[in-house]
């Protein structure tokens, strides 16, 4: 199964993924944790994009493509995997379209984790993480209702939604059954 995962920052997308990458057998590829494994190995890749990710910015399309590109080789077409943080533009979506067509293979299945702006702020500054201030979060929230949900229409016919709030284990089941609805 190919899956993306969207929804606003703090939705709890790399908590679902990584619970749904083990029920399904699929690799979990995020594009946060590779930015941030590159800016805590100090790469070169990592130096360009410290600034875009403490600012919460978004690392731009061609740099963040290419490191998408890298990570999909030809295997995760047959084996599988959920995408999380990845497309979160337009752009980025269609040129995902184009490398896995490139491997001969598309995206099944989009999962939506909807959840109220104030939830996930509120979840954001609980968690602390380096780029989880105030005026960053507002930004990455920005970012995200202009940049990144115009996907929801992009991919409206392999698109579910689930309400992302309640426990985990809660959201896990429902996104099971969500996404047994298109198998
Ligand atoms: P969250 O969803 O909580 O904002 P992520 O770990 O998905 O956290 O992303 C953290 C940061 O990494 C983003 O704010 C952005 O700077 C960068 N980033 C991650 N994925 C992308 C992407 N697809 N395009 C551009 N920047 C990205």
């Amino acid at each position: 199964m190919r899956i993306v995962i969207v929804g606003p920052p703090g939705a709890g997308k790399g908590t679902q993924a990584a619970v749904l990458s083990d029920q399904l057998g699929v690799v979990h590829i995020s594009t946060g944790d590779l930015f941030r494994a590159h800016v805590d190995g100090d790469t070169e890749l990592g130096r360009e994009v410290k600034n875009y990710l403490n600012s919460g910015a978004l690392v731009p399309d061609e740099v963040t493509n290419a490191m998408v590109a890298q990570r999909l080789t030809d295997d995760v077409c047959r084996n599988g995997f959920i995408l999380d943080g990845f497309p979160r533009t337009v752009a980025q979506a269609q040129a995902l379209e184009e490398l896995l067509r490139d491997r001969d293979c598309g995206i099944d299945t989009v999962l939506e984790l909807d959840a109220p702006e104030d939830e996930v702020v509120a979840r954001l500054l609980a968690r602390g993480r380096g780029d989880d201030t105030e005026d960053v979060i507002r930004h990455r929230q920005q970012l995200y209702r202009e940049e990144t949900a115009p996907l929801l229409q992009f991919y409206a016919d392999r698109l579910v939604t689930v309400p992302a709030v309640g426990s985990v284990p809660d959201v896990t089941a429902r996104a099971l059954d969500a996404l047994r609805t298109r198998a």
